[in-house]
């Protein structure tokens, strides 16, 4: 498409919400008298006692009842055969008929926008200002496949033979975006979905499976599935009878996975360690506000977030730089999603093991610009730390934190920099902040990352003009970029589109 007919359409993302508007969401109660829900599967099982216990948490007197939760390895072979052989009705309906489902599951999602926010941040402790936007890239993601659905059909004048059973295990960090893409990707292309939400993010998938239903996706064609992570859900994501998958998590999660069912072809994005350059020749305004944008928007919990900043040259001793990063992060307000003036929530789980060390512990040559803080007695709200010193090669330097914690690293010059910045074995997201041309072009050709950003923050791709997707150990699988001309190429079987032309 060109470039023009792109920007013809705003996307979701970049319109504005009027929160002042009455929000016309239906209770989450609603779930308990839906009929393919049963609420006596919750409470004595593992991830329904853990479910039931985030909610007393949170407070919110809600039931949560998911479709199936599924605790017997013989019983997923029942959810999934049923699956299985609905994606084959699914598939054999036109592709515009697809679309229009997942058009009006757009509109189904605005119309729920309300419900959607509150359960997201209650349960995953995402901020209003993190959650907005997510809500609007599911609809970006709904209207994107849709139209990609309809141009399938079209390509070479013959429509790919759709797969009959796509599982998508969905992380709990965007826990409406990003299982939406991927169950709206898979449905788009013509194949059934089951749907594995993250234990941390149950709630979360159970209301945006029913808004999809109640715009009508079939209930036998979409299903919800809680498994615990043990035999049971190794059942689920070996079987036979699966096959696409799509999974966004960690390296060591999509190598397991893999090593259940080598042959089952993989859409798979992964870890990252993300950084920021700062050159001399950066608006240094501008970079200090996407710095601290890129490394403790929702507390840091992206795969996308910049944990460490590259300073180059003389930006490392500059004063008014210093000055401004500390006032900067010293004023992010933090506290709980409930509260919609909070910038900064909690992390999922207390904090622990090297996200702990992170927080509380300095390696040698680091120090403290702005030492966190924990607020509360869990171990799950803490105040944005920012540490100085970091050693090339060192463990912050090359691995992930998913926490609100930014470290600096000095490089003598841009080249360095731009070394430090690849030296990862994951290649994610990356940003520059330069004004000065000849930097850019130099480093677009040598930056080893899916998502090269300039001059902005390093999260928040937008659906259609930003694809998703890595690099190195930051994709595993087709490495098709989510939100991307491509991606539900991959969820299609184009073998047998060949065999039969
Ligand atoms: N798509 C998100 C972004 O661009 C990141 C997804 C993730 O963290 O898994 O910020």
């Amino acid at each position: 498409a060109s470039l023009a007919a792109l920007t013809d359409e705003v996307p979701a993302s970049h319109r504005i919400q009027d929160r002042r508007q009455p929000v016309d969401a239906q209770p989450l109660s609603h779930f308990a008298n839906t009929p393919d829900t049963d609420p006596s599967l919750l409470g004595n099982r593992k991830w329904g006692a853990q479910i039931v216990e985030r909610i007393a948490i949170s407070d919110l007197g809600v039931d949560l009842v998911a479709a199936h939760s599924v605790d017997e390895a013989a019983a997923v072979d029942a959810v999934v055969n049923d699956a299985h052989a609905a994606g084959a009705s699914w598939g054999a309906r036109p592709a515009s008929e697809r679309a229009g489902i997942l058009r009006q599951a757009a509109v189904e999602f605005e119309k729920r926008r309300g419900e959607l926010l509150e359960v997201s941040g209650s349960e995953c402790g995402k901020t209003l200002d993190q959650s907005d936007p997510e809500v609007s890239e599911a609809i970006d993601f709904l209207n994107y496949y849709a139209d990609l659905a309809e141009g399938l059909d079209t390509v070479d004048g013959a429509a790919p033979e759709p797969v009959r059973l796509t599982l998508v295990v969905p992380p709990w960090n965007f826990p409406l975006a990003i299982p939406t893409g991927g169950m709206a990707a898979a449905l788009a292309a013509g194949s059934a979905v089951i749907v594995k939400p993250a234990p941390q993010a149950a709630r979360c998938g159970s209301v945006l499976v029913e808004t999809l239903w109640a715009a009508g996706v079939p209930k036998d064609v979409l299903r919800l599935v809680h498994v615990p992570e043990n035999e049971v859900g190794k059942a689920l994501i070996s079987s036979p009878k699966v096959d696409r998958l799509i999974l966004t998590g960690a390296f060591d999660t999509a190598t397991l996975f893999r090593s259940f069912r080598p042959d089952l072809p993989l859409l798979a994005e992964t870890s990252g360690k993300n950084s920021l350059i700062v050159t001399p020749n950066a608006d240094l305004d501008l970079a200090v506000k996407d710095l601290v944008a890129s490394a403790f928007g929702h507390a840091g919990q992206k795969c996308s977030a910049a944990s460490l900043g590259i300073m180059v040259g003389s930006v490392a001793t500059s004063e008014r730089f210093r000055t401004q990063l500390v006032d900067a992060v010293t004023s992010l307000k933090v506290g709980l999603p409930s509260d919609p003036t909070t910038q900064m929530g909690p992390v999922i789980e207390p904090a622990g093991g090297k996200l702990k060390k992170a927080l509380t512990t300095l390696d040698p040559g680091e120090s403290w610009l702005v030492e966190p803080r924990q607020l509360d007695d869990e171990g799950r709200l803490w105040s944005p730390g920012v540490k100085t010193g970091v050693k090339r090669g060192s463990e912050y330097h090359l691995t992930e934190y998913f926490g609100p914690v930014l470290g600096l690293i000095e490089a003598a010059d841009f080249d360095e920099a731009i070394a430090i910045q690849n030296e990862t074995e994951y290649g994610l997201t990356a940003g520059l902040h330069s004004l000065e041309r000849s930097e850019l072009e130099t480093w677009i050709d040598k930056v080893e990352a899916g998502n090269a950003y300039v001059n902005r923050t390093t999260t928040g791709a937008i659906v259609r003009r930003q694809p998703f997707g890595g690099w190195k150990k930051s994709a595993v699988g087709a490495g098709t970029k989510a939100g991307g001309p491509n991606y539900l190429v991959g969820l299609t079987d184009w073998t047998s589109r060949e065999a039969t032309k």
